[in-house]
């Protein structure tokens, strides 16, 4: 049947790249096994603790961990981390101080920290007298290194760079085109580039910090957390940016020597060392759909044969309808409230209504199958994630069937 035939054509042609990401996963997994070897897991870090949870080994084993398969010199994973939105606040609010000037170099960042760095009279960075300024991405979604060459001149004060697309019409930046712009901006500023790294761990064999990165942050119910982590997110760097980040975490003085949690860390551990497989399993599920969808004349990224800097595929539709029945679809093909049909809400912090799926086991978790999308035009379907690639082709299968029986 034509539809069997789509999705066959499709994998034939992602062949050798679906090769290249079995290389991927298997580097990624020996170096996060590595960084549970050097630091000697052992069931005891399982064990939870309660009250102040000073010398948590589980805890501080953990950031080490990360730290590790990170590269950096320190880490904090922590599950008072309510969301990513809420981890990247958290080491925006460590790093600046008043008269201060956060300064983007990929545009506007993501939707919901908009509130964060420019909100009114809400706590946010502006009242507190932190300045905020963006370089714009240029047309083709690369940086604008001359325009960030001047705005370099001018004073700044701490770099921010998104990795992953957010909800906008571009790829993920590749580590070949952070290493490039990083090596750019230390030609002319010291000053510490962090990056928001979600949907970007494990994507390639190198993470942002191991070129030249200062910090890199993300959520745990997407790609670190390898679909186990139950909520969280983790902050990974240079030792003293860290430290005064762990100063918002907790408060100042105290820092990381607190925080307990009676659950225990296993799933955070077993998470990480799932997430080089599962997060490849995503990716080979994005490059899938877009293929299939770019087959039916829908304009999708990744574009054929191109490697990834996230887990998404983004699906460009004519019509609200057809957004709304694909992601409908998406949560009918979910192991978990599959009979729910989603309509788009008033999701907090996003300017627009916005429709999501995400028939998951960690509720809202974007590391498990799930689309979600703003509702304005043009009509763009982000969908990401996939426990197992098997899942993912399955729902494929059955979005196609109701899109092209519509
Ligand atoms: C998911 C995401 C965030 C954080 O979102 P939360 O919903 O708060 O976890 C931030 N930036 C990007 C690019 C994201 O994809």
């Amino acid at each position: 049947m034509k539809i069997d035939k789509l999705i066959k054509e499709a994998k034939e042609e992602l062949g050798e790249l679906f090769a290249y990401y079995d290389e991927v996963a298997l580097f990624n997994q020996e170096k996060v096994l590595n960084a549970f070897r050097n630091n000697r897991v052992a069931l005891r870090h399982f064990s939870g603790t309660n009250g102040y949870g000073y010398d948590d080994i589980g805890r501080d084993t953990l950031n080490k961990v990360y730290a590790s398969a990170f590269g950096t010199e320190d880490a904090i994973v922590s599950p008072s981390f309510a969301n990513g939105t809420h981890t990247i606040a958290t080491c925006l609010y460590g790093l600046l101080r008043p008269g201060d000037t956060l300064v983007s170099l990929s545009g506007m960042p993501y939707d919901t920290l908009q509130e964060v760095i420019l909100g009114e009279s809400n706590g946010s960075l502006k009242d507190y007298g932190v300045s905020f300024d963006k370089i714009d991405l240029t047309d083709k979604g690369g940086f604008d290194f001359d325009a960030i060459k001047e705005r370099l001149q001018k004073p700044h004060t701490l770099l921010f760079v998104q990795r992953s697309r957010g909800y906008s019409w571009r790829d993920a930046f590749l580590i070949e085109n952070i290493k490039e712009l990083v090596l750019f901006v230390r030609q002319f500023s010291d000053a510490p580039i962090v990056m928001d790294n979600c949907y970007g761990e494990f994507t390639q064999k190198q993470e942002p910090t191991e070129v030249g990165v200062d910090v890199v942050m993300g959520s745990l119910i997407k790609n670190p957390g390898g679909g186990l982590a139950p909520t969280g997110g983790y902050i990974a760097g240079k030792k003293d940016l860290i430290e005064k980040i762990s100063y918002r975490l907790t408060v100042p003085g105290i820092g990381m020597e607190v925080g307990s949690y009676e659950m225990g860390y296993r799933l955070f551990y077993q998470g990480l060392f799932l997430a080089p497989h599962v997060t490849v399993q995503a990716v080979k599920a994005a490059l899938t759909y877009s293929a299939v969808f770019r087959k039916l004349g829908y304009d999708a990224l990744p574009r054929s044969g191109q490697k990834c800097g996230d887990i998404i595929c983004s699906i460009k539709f004519d019509t609200a309808e057809q957004l709304i029945a694909f992601v409908q679809s998406v949560q009918g093909a979910s192991p978990i409230d599959s009979y729910v049909t989603p309509y788009p809400w008033d999701m907090p912090g996003y300017a627009h209504q916005v429709i999501m799926a995400a028939g998951t086991f960690v509720q809202g978790a974007s590391i498990e199958l799930s689309a979600d999308s703003p509702i304005k035009a043009p009509y763009i379907a982000y969908v990401q994630g996939g426990l197992t690639y098997e899942h993912a082709l399955i729902a494929l299968k059955d979005c196609l069937a109701r899109i092209c029986h519509n």
